[in-house]
């Protein structure tokens, strides 16, 4: 079928050939629901067992070529996504309705930047080696087995690409299975590794639905690791089908980020960015969803903040003069309106916003609530829209106090003019990534995920290639000389 004028198919990619499915799913574009994208196969049992054979049979000649063998493929993959950035990018914009323009200039190459990263940190990795009781001892990395990679709906081509990268530089086969609101740009990934030569069953991508292709994929005992980015709901699933096979998996999961505002801090540089959390309709798991400002600065940023809100613009993704695409999915639209009618009825103030933009497409307007307390489900459960609540606290102490009150844990924002304030208070925020002064400034080399219910196990960099190696100790005796 053809999406945006590129053919991408609808089917699985397994072994290195293309097999369908005879159920399937149906795709619509959130630009225009009327629009079906695409039927597309749904795996199911069979299919599952299907990769995880085609997976397990190139396992040991791809953990053969070793890291340098390895890394041509990946670069040349790398090569092959910069080439087809403009279609991707439209492909995406269709399928998830990201901003085109953020998917041309940013998204799509960074996806190409992954596999080049991870093909170069594979190489440079240097053994451990040192010496203690009359031994040498040396630590080395062996490629763990087939991987099974599962995706979520949102920033797909980017989130794929992040997990699948690592795990083929560490010398895993690969299963991916993307979210089934946004499957394409996964499909048009398995032709371009088919291109550019990555030999069969290394990639193998399967479509379908979670609880019956994903569920099979993850119970499967010869999957070695499982890298799974979603919602806790679902990573509670899959770590008890990880945990009866005893395979480490890494859960990449929800945020309610704090955003927090000091009185010292550059109130235009906060209020600017706290607008900017409405980008993608909020549909980021990093996101500063709860605004925590001091009680003095609270006048200057509202007034600053509602003046950068009102300059977004809510429309197609594909216009460049839109900041802010519709939602995902009607089901998405209606969880997103229940989580505001809730807090309405529980006494919360809605301060902006809190309605649909027009009655037929799937935009919902940048909402601010003021919460009538800390305890108000809109502060204490990650809403995945455009939805912030704002809060004040009297000093740091109480800032950080709100700023650890949810179980989440993924990240947190800080704004302040201090030195030594920046570094308590990064220091303080439990958090997997706190960000001091700026926002989703990234380096694939750091440590990635959450703490609490926002993850288990830390991806990006050496991070993921240990996640995806099993590590062993060889110890030499030593030469005696008497
Ligand atoms: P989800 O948990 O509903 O689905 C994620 C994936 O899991 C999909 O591919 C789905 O098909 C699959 N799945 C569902 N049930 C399964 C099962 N029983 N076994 C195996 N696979 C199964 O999440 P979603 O709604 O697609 O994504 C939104 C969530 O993802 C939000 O909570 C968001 O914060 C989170 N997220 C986190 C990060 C991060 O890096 N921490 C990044 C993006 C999104």
């Amino acid at each position: 079928m053809s999406v945006a004028g590129a053919a991408v198919s609808v089917d699985h990619y397994i072994g290195g050939r293309r097999v369908s499915s005879p159920e399937t799913f149906e795709v619509r574009s959130p630009l225009d629901w009327s629009t079906k994208l695409a039927d597309v196969s749904a795996g199911d049992g069979a299919t599952a067992a299907a990769a995880v054979g085609a997976a397990c049979e190139a396992a040991e000649s791809w953990a053969a070529l070793g890291p340098s063998g390895r890394g041509v493929h990946l670069r040349r993959l790398a090569g092959a996504i910069d080439e087809t950035v403009g279609p991707l990018a439209e492909i995406e914009c269709l399928d998830m309705a990201m901003l085109l323009e953020s998917l041309q200039k940013r998204v799509i190459s960074r996806g190409a930047r992954n596999f080049r990263a991870y093909a170069d940190l594979a190489e440079a990795h240097s053994e451990r080696v040192w010496s203690s009781n009359g031994t040498d001892n040396r630590v080395e990395r062996m490629p763990a087995g087939p991987a099974v990679v599962i995706t979520p709906w949102n920033a797909p081509f980017m989130l794929a690409t992040w997990k699948v990268a690592p795990a083929l530089a560490a010398g895993n086969t690969v299963v991916l299975k993307p979210a089934e609101w946004s499957p394409l740009s996964a499909s048009v990934l398995a032709d371009l590794a088919h291109e550019a030569g990555l030999p069969p069953g290394v990639l193998n991508v399967v479509q379908g639905l979670g609880a019956e292709v994903g569920a099979a994929l993850v119970a499967d005992e010869r999957v070695r690791r499982i890298s799974f980015t979603g919602s806790p709901e679902t990573a509670r699933a899959i770590g008890a089908a990880a945990a009866a096979n005893i395979v480490p998996f890494t859960a990449e999961l929800g945020g309610k980020g704090p955003l927090i505002v000091f009185e010292d801090a550059d109130i235009e540089a906060a209020a600017r960015t706290a607008a900017e959390q409405y980008d993608d309709s909020g549909q980021v798991c990093l996101a500063g969803t709860r605004l925590l400002l001091a009680e003095g600065v609270l006048e200057e940023f509202l007034e600053r903040f509602e003046a950068h809100t009102d300059a977004h613009v809510l429309g197609d993704s594909r216009d460049p003069a839109t900041t802010i695409s519709p939602l995902i999915h009607p089901d998405h639209l209606a969880r997103v309106e229940g989580f505001v009618e809730r807090a309405r009825r529980a006494g919360d103030t809605v301060l902006r916003g809190g309605r649909r933009h027009r009655p037929d497409g799937l935009w919902y307007e940048p909402t601010l609530i003021r919460p009538a307390s800390n305890d108000s489900e809109i502060v204490q459960r990650e809403v995945f829209g455009p939805v912030l609540t704002l809060q004040t606290f009297a000093d740091e102490a109480e800032a950080v106090r709100l700023a650890n009150s949810t179980r989440y844990g993924l990240s947190g924002v800080v704004f302040t003019g201090s030195q030594e304030r920046a570094e308590r208070v990064g220091r303080s925020v439990r958090a997997g990534t706190v960000w001091v002064n700026c926002f989703l400034v990234r380096d694939l080399t750091a440590p990635f995920g959450g703490c609490g219910i926002s993850g288990l196990g830390r991806e990006g960099g050496d991070y993921a290639l240990d996640f995806h190696s099993d590590l062993k100790t060889v110890q030499f005796r030593q030469e005696t000389t008497a």
